[in-house]
């Protein structure tokens, strides 16, 4: 299950249509203005030399440097990269933050790799692409299977050709300028997100009940700032296993085991299939996990009112109508889970500004950006009669047009 280039220019096309933007600049604005495929040969540990390929797509800069994360997964392959790379033209877009989008990946399994292994790759796939990316030019950051370590590792290989610019990649370690908040950030938007909402329906996180897919650093993140909230969390899961309790899971004994064990296999609580975990009945459901997992068969039985996209591309566009059709709001990924890059936007000011902000500052500015946010797509919502993803899309096609025009040919 992934995500699809078409399945994304289906909603694009949608928003462009109904903001009646010219068939030239609607092929502008979809089309990815650089790929860059390259071939990463590694020597691995029994002395063999692993082939790798990665890529990077860089689809649009109007608004300003291309951004998005690099994902390390056995499934990464071009036509996803480019869905993905698409999405952060339009979350860039969405949450006003000055930057383009981008993507990128490298088709590997990382729990295959020793940690010297993952190292050279991902020095390797920095040599390959050092040329493209740059503070004002392209900014990587972490997505699903890469971390601090690996951003520290992309600085440092950056630094050999081009000098010292911690500002080149974002969601590094703290010590090695990353930003405080910035591994909660896009669970904490996700919160956000659905407090936002809830605020219109006159409720409060607290009164409400939640699923979780997912259970890296999005859905983890999600579950405890939930649960922080007042929030009962009902189900989580992730690759190894899924739970459900209508009593609520005990999440800070979840939290406790991941990070004892690594992962929630052999977690005491009541177990469900890993797919049933996405139907199971809760107010919010949240998909914090791969793309493509909310099927139009899975839409026709999920038991929630509201969905927040905490992943990237977890529904399909067919299951999408589905949910419109069952009137369930989603809170689409492009808005949902930009706080992710929100605060790696606020990392890269602090790396230029050379002045660390403390964690409630960074708290403070995540909400300054996400909140309006919210109320913008709304009111683009309520006055074109559309749903929230939709909305979404105007809003950040809107935008990034208005710049491409404004920039000329
Ligand atoms: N990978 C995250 C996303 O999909 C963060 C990207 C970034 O911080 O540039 O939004």
């Amino acid at each position: 299950m992934s995500n699809s280039f078409a399945d994304v220019n289906r909603y694009f096309e949608r928003a462009a249509s109904l903001l009646g933007l010219s068939a030239p600049l609607k092929k502008q604005l979809e089309t990815p203005h650089r790929e860059v495929r390259v071939e990463c040969n590694i020597r691995m540990d029994d002395g063999t030399v692993g082939t790798f390929t990665g890529f990077r797509v860089q689809h649009d800069n109007a608004r300003g440097p291309f951004k998005g994360g690099l994902r390390f997964h056995q499934e990464v392959e071009i036509d996803e990269v480019r869905a993905l790379a698409s999405l952060m033209t339009w979350k860039t877009a969405v949450v006003g933050i000055p930057y383009g989008g981008a993507k990128g990946g490298i088709t590997v399994d990382p729990t295959t790799l020793s940690k010297g292994e993952l190292e050279r790759l991902t020095r390797k796939f920095t040599a390959g692409i050092h040329e493209f990316i740059g503070d004002t030019v392209d900014i990587p950051a972490p997505d699903v299977n890469t971390n601090a370590q690996v951003m520290a590792w992309i600085m440092d290989e950056y630094a050999k050709f081009h000098g010292f610019r911690p500002g080149v990649v974002t969601g590094k370690p703290v010590e090695l300028f990353g930003s405080l908040g910035r591994e909660e950030a896009t669970g904490r938007g996700v919160m956000i997100s659905i407090e936002e909402h809830l605020k219109t329906l006159g409720k409060t996180l607290a009164d409400v009940t939640y699923v979780i897919q997912g259970f890296g650093n999005v859905g983890n993140n999600a579950a405890r700032l939930l649960t922080e909230a007042g929030g009962k969390v009902l189900g989580i899961g992730d690759h190894t296993g899924s739970f459900y309790d209508p009593a609520g899971i005990d999440i800070p004994a979840a939290l406790a085991w991941q990070k004892a064990n690594r992962s929630l296999a052999g977690f005491q609580a009541p177990k469900v299939e890993r797919d049933a975990l996405l139907v199971q009945r809760c107010d919010v459901l949240i998909p914090a996990a791969l793309g493509g997992v909310i099927t139009p068969s899975v839409a026709r039985e999920v038991n929630c009112s509201l969905i927040s996209e905490g992943a990237n591309g977890p529904t399909t566009p067919d299951a999408d109508e589905v949910l419109h059709q069952r009137g369930i709001t989603v809170l689409p990924d492009i808005y949902a889970n930009a706080g992710g890059v929100t605060v790696s936007y606020f990392e890269w000011v602090q790396n230029i500004q050379q002045f660390a902000w403390d964690e409630q500052r960074v708290r403070r500015e995540l909400e300054v950006i996400m909140r309006p946010a919210y109320a913008k797509i709304a009111e683009v919502a309520r006055a074109r009669s559309v749903d929230m993803r939709t909305a979404a899309f105007m809003v950040a096609i809107d935008r990034v047009a208005r710049a491409t025009e404004l920039r000329g040919a």
